[in-house]
């Protein structure tokens, strides 16, 4: 029968005893075990009674079998909804609640926690599965016949529900189809000249669709290999980097790898890309990497809703500073925000996108869909702007504009400054609730140990570089920024902890 993304898997499958995954402590799966233990899931799954268009949902550590769990559901025709790993009982009430699953798998250590509350939700059955890889939905696998015939699914039905972070208001449920999934790694594998001799180190969570959907389905779709790494190590990354070709990180991946001694033109001689993705990479970064290992990180961007939506050239430049261009198949456009008119080339406005990766809505959220949608275009939320050369360049979330005395003020373009100075590691500007001016702006600055940096100093170096309007009224310092698993600053967590800065 018909399956549109495993057929596209199957089509572009290596020979049988090609590795499609290894593991640093020597487990080696070859892509005849993962064909065999994706049908054993899928035939577990169909067994508990899953049929087209249930949902599984997972809140399992990252493992092997999590990733046969996850094509064995595609299998089985039902819907692959991976949950955080962070996510407490009080949240997964929430996601069980609005996403129904029939199958929900947890950790072992967290049963007795999860049951219950599933339960409560209907939710018929409960499984188990380790960072090891054992639980009850491995036992379940076990029993099932190592060969399944794929349920027929086409290119609009679902193959998976993703959770958006949810840092404003409920966490959303995007809609992802088969469609969706196999067109955005095909031009993923394209773009990026993946062959089966590419082998990916993967250090990324595999809840969120950056690990799993660009990481292993670009790996699937090129019949390439990864090395599962479990989490991130910089020890264990730069080591790697001698049998590995590409590596899909977090800005921090990188931060993190540059304070390594052992990072080198000579570490990383072995490898052909370093894409970086799901938040902002400072420029600083970009040039600090190539100057340390003489390659020029390729950023791309993309997110829940839409999975990748612009990357930097492979073999053009890769500017700091942007996401590049549409991927093929990716229409990209900034309009006005309110109005949704077309801006003149080099205006900073929303991004909108369109195109086979866009998801077809939100779980259950008509009204919420409907208004994300402007005549066909997705309103991504970012603001940004297309430069002179056609690369585009993201300002910020529209949330995070600041609105003070009537002027917008654009976070990145402060921060840009502020890390430029001397000092500074990196810097988060928001809007604080401000009596004459609506909302304050403010800079809190993650400074180097010693810099001797003060307010004063701070606010001194940026007087007559920006317009008064945009400097900040007051400058915070942190040790660090907080920032969720992907990387991203959490400047909801900042504007609640600073809420009353100007308060009266
Ligand atoms: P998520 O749905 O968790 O993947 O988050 C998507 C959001 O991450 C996007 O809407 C952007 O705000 C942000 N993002 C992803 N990639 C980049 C990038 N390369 N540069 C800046 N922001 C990014």
């Amino acid at each position: 029968m018909a399956n549109h993304f495993l057929d596209l898997v199957r089509a572009h499958a290596p020979d049988a005893s090609r590795t499609f995954i290894e593991t640093p402590e020597g487990r080696v799966v070859s892509y005849g075990e993962l064909d065999r233990r994706s049908a054993q899931y899928a035939g577990a799954f169909a067994a508990l009674g899953v049929g087209p268009g249930d949902r599984v949902a997972l809140q399992v550590e990252k493992s092997v079998e999590a990733v046969f769990a996850f094509l064995g559901t595609l299998r089985a025709g039902a819907v692959f909804l991976p949950l955080n790993t962070a996510y407490t009982g009080v949240e997964i009430d929430y996601f069980l609640g609005d996403a129904e699953p029939a199958v929900f798998i947890c950790d072992p250590a967290r049963f007795n926690e999860s049951a219950p509350i599933a339960a409560a939700r209907g939710v018929k059955h409960v499984l188990t599965l380790d960072a090891a890889g054992n639980g009850t939905a491995a036992q379940a696998a076990d029993a099932a016949a190592d060969s399944f015939e794929d349920t027929d699914r086409g290119e609009d039905d679902l193959a998976a529900l993703l959770y958006t972070s949810g840092t404003t208001g409920r966490s959303k449920g995007a809609m992802l189809s088969h469609g969706n999934l196999a067109s955005n790694a095909q031009a993923l594998v394209e773009t990026w000249r993946f062959t089966p001799d590419d082998v990916l180190i993967h250090a990324l969570p595999i809840f969120h669709t950056h690990g799993l959907f660009v990481a292993i389905n670009v790996t699937l779709l090129a019949g390439s290999s990864m090395i599962f790494v479990q989490k991130f190590d910089p020890d264990l990354i730069v080591a790697l980097m001698a049998r590995a070709s590409v590596m899909m990180g977090v800005p921090t991946f990188y931060t993190r790898l540059l304070r390594h001694p052992g990072l080198s033109p000579h570490s990383a001689a072995g490898m052909r890309l370093f894409i970086s993705g799901s938040a902002p990479l400072l420029a600083e970064t970009h040039r600090e990497w190539q100057a340390t290992t003489d390659h020029a990180i390729l950023e791309r961007y993309g997110m829940t809703e839409t999975g990748m939506n612009t990357s930097n050239p492979y073999a053009g430049d890769r500017v700091a500073g942007t996401v590049g261009f549409p991927l093929p198949g990716v229409e990209v456009r900034v309009v006005d925000p309110e109005s949704g008119s077309g801006l003149a080339q080099g205006e900073i406005g929303m991004i909108e996108v369109k195109g086979p990766n866009v998801f077809s809505g939100y779980w259950r959220m008509p009204e919420k869909t409907a208004a994300e949608f402007r005549d066909g275009w997705f309103i991504t939320g970012d603001l940004g702007l297309i430069d002179a050369r056609g690369y585009v360049q993201i300002v910020g979330r529209g949330k995070d504009l600041v609105i003070t005395g009537g002027y917008n003020v654009y976070p990145k373009e402060i921060e840009t400054e502020i890390d430029a100075l001397p000092g500074v590691i990196e810097s988060a500007v928001i809007g604080l609730p401000h009596a004459d001016f609506g909302e304050g702006v403010t800079a809190v600055v993650v400074a180097r140990e010693g810099a001797g940096l003060d307010e004063k100093a701070v606010l001194g170096a940026l007087d007559g570089r920006l317009a008064k309007y945009k400097l900040p009224k007051r400058v915070l310092f942190l040790d660090d920024l907080p920032r969720n698993t992907m990387g991203k600053v959490q400047k909801n967590l900042l504007r609640q902890q600073f809420e009353a800065l100007y308060a009266k």
